[in-house]
């Protein structure tokens, strides 16, 4: 995604507008600080130069009106100190809280973005638009609007002062902002590759850590570690050369450059004033001259500086941009509520690129509380007939409805909470055996039992040396297979769902428990709506009706003993091959 300069800056002012609109209030109280912190910093010199041309130099030393100068350089150098910690922990309570909205926002938008949406969708891109983008978002405070405001009013400040002194030498000052412009340029010629090194090589190493963990048995069990380790340190190594040629260009470019102009400019000064004490000047000038050129130099460097963050800042924040324009699905604004759990297929057909359609034209009246099985070689489109029935993707022809209801004119809310999905891989968080199952709805541990009893994973719960407030570890590692896929059924079953969709749920359990899920199946026939895809032909053999899906069609459909009857039919074959493999 490449976007034009103007465009870019333009979305990220509006994207910080909209982050910090609520902070107005401190950030005028910040600036307010800032500028009058600027001020008294600003006088100390002046303040000191008095002291030097009226006292010290002509020795006239009024030790009551010494005292009193003396007393006011000090008190104005406490106050601006004081100012200062003000000012900073408003820009920076200000930037903080900013960078906390956004994120706030953007991970709410990534919650609500349509399903499809993640089909594409890069996970460690994601996590970094949230995490790295906006902290970089947070910079562009950091950076604009304080070390450029702070260091712009400060040279502006000290300028006019020594302007006022005597603005013949500050012409002379004055030659150190091209210098200051050339310098950095060279600096940033000589960093930005090794700072863009360093930055990759980082994200790199991440990506090596995230990887070694999530596979560390596999690693292990392929006796991997040492060739992890060797492409692990040469990353490393990468990464510090990088970082080490980035202090060089600091080191050498930076600090030096800065303390030779500071040397030059003071030659040049004094020079001058040492041509102008011919005219009568006085030396309390060059003390002041010389605080000033202290004070203007390194905000001068820094505020060309900021440039380059800033454009990465602002390339970040258009990256933010980018995805909170991403669509949401269109607002389901129906009212209707699930009541007897009928469905019905009319025309069906769907594609995830509608070139190549993966459902066509599928018909099916599934009455209330029936048990209906789906069945069909690998990739044939169950799974995404369950994705089509929950609302993750829209068909592109023909519709479903529920009780007579076109799908989308449910509620959001009652559809979730009425229709129960056990999905093919099932997903558990790395929290306790009851949230698992509750998932933050709010359940009794009474009605959390009686779903675990019904998924047969109470038993096995009771046994954990915690029983339902044990932690499952990430992705429920705690766990086996089979297991998980129990724990996911009772989080369905918990919901008491008038629909209940089981994607291959039975795959990964031993025959024992996988009667055991049947019999729960069987329960729930007449209350709840089942519709079950099953490699595991044994899981549906008590069925009302077997659909079986053939490339996206419905090549047959009825029940155990009747499918059993075509002779040559796919469901006769797939049966036949299954008894033969026990
Ligand atoms: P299995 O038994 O292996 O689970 P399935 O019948 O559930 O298979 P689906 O997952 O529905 O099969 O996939 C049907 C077809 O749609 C496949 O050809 C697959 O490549 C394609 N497909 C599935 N998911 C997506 C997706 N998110 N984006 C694009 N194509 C997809
Ligand atoms: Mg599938």
């Amino acid at each position: 995604m490449q976007q034009s300069e103007p465009r870019n800056t333009r979305q990220a002012v509006a994207l910080l507008r909209r982050a910090a609109a609520p902070e107005h209030r401190h950030l005028w109280h910040g600036t307010l600080w800032l500028l009058l912190a600027a001020a008294l910093e600003a006088l100390g010199p002046l303040l000191g130069k008095q002291l030097i041309d009226q006292h010290l130099m002509p020795r006239h030393l009024d030790l009551a009106r010494m005292a009193l100068l003396l007393g006011a350089i000090f008190a104005v150098g406490v106050s601006a100190s004081v100012l200062r910690y003000y000012q900073l922990t408003r820009f920076a309570g200000v930037a903080m809280r900013s960078v906390r909205r956004l994120r706030e926002q953007v991970y709410g938008h990534v919650l609500r973005l349509p399903i499809a949406f993640f089909d594409k969708a890069i996970t460690g891109q994601l996590v970094s638009r949230v995490t790295n983008d906006t902290e970089q978002v947070k910079n562009l405070y950091v950076q604009v609007l304080f070390v450029m405001l702070d260091s712009s009013i400060v040279v502006l400040g000290a300028m006019a002062a020594m302007a006022w002194l005597d603005w013949r030498l500050m012409l002379i000052v004055l030659l150190l902002v091209p210098a200051a412009g050339v310098i950095v340029w060279f600096y940033q010629r000589a960093s930005a590759p090794a700072v863009a090194l360093a930055r990759e090589k980082r994200s790199d190493i991440n990506a090596q850590m995230a990887e070694s963990i999530s596979g560390m048995a596999v690693l292990q069990a392929c006796n991997a570690e040492e060739r992890f380790r060797t492409r692990f340190c040469a990353t490393n190594e990468q990464h510090y050369q990088a970082r080490v040629a980035e202090l060089r260009a600091n080191a050498w470019l930076l600090r030096p450059m800065l303390d030779l102009i500071n040397v030059l400019l003071l030659v040049l000064v004094i020079y001058g004033f040492g041509l102008r004490q011919l005219a009568g000047i006085e030396v309390g000038i060059l003390y002041a001259f010389v605080s000033y050129i202290g004070r203007v130099v390194d905000p001068l460097i820094q505020i060309t500086l900021q440039f380059s963050q800033l454009q990465q800042a602002v390339v970040a924040a258009s990256r933010v941009n980018t995805l909170l324009q991403e669509a949401l699905p269109p607002a389901v604004g129906g009212t209707r509520r699930i009541t007897q759990g009928q469905l019905s297929l009319r025309n069906l057909g769907f594609g995830y690129d509608p070139q190549h359609p993966v459902l066509r034209d599928l018909n099916l009246d599934i009455p209330a509380g029936a048990f209906f099985g789906v069945v069909g070689h690998t990739g044939s489109g169950k799974s995404t007939l369950l994705s089509l029935l929950l609302r993750f993707y829209t068909a592109q022809s023909g519709r479903i409805e529920i009780d007579g209801t076109p799908l989308a004119h449910f509620s959001d809310e009652d559809f979730r909470a009425h229709v129960g999905l056990v999905p093919q891989d099932p997903f558990l968080l790395g929290t306790s055996v009851r949230e698992n199952i509750a998932m933050g709805r709010h359940l009794s541990d009474a009605q959390i039992e009686t779903a675990a009893r019904a998924a047969r994973c109470h038993d096995f719960v009771m046994q954990l040396e915690q029983g339902y407030a044990t932690p499952l570890g990430e992705g429920g590692a705690r766990l086996s297979v089979g297991q998980k896929q129990l724990v996911a059924i009772a989080r369905a079953l918990a919901a008491q769902p008038r629909i209940l969709f089981l994607d291959e749920a039975t795959a990964h359990i031993d025959s024992e428990t996988e009667q055991l899920v049947q019999l729960a199946l069987n329960e729930l026939r007449g209350r709840v709506t089942v519709i079950a895809i099953a490699h595991r032909l044994s899981t549906i053999r008590a069925a009302d009706c077997i659909v079986v899906l053939n490339h996206g069609r419905i090549a047959e459909q009825g029940p155990h003993a009747a499918l059993m009857e075509i002779d040559g039919g796919i469901y006769q074959r797939l049966y036949a091959m299954q008894q033969l493999a026990q």
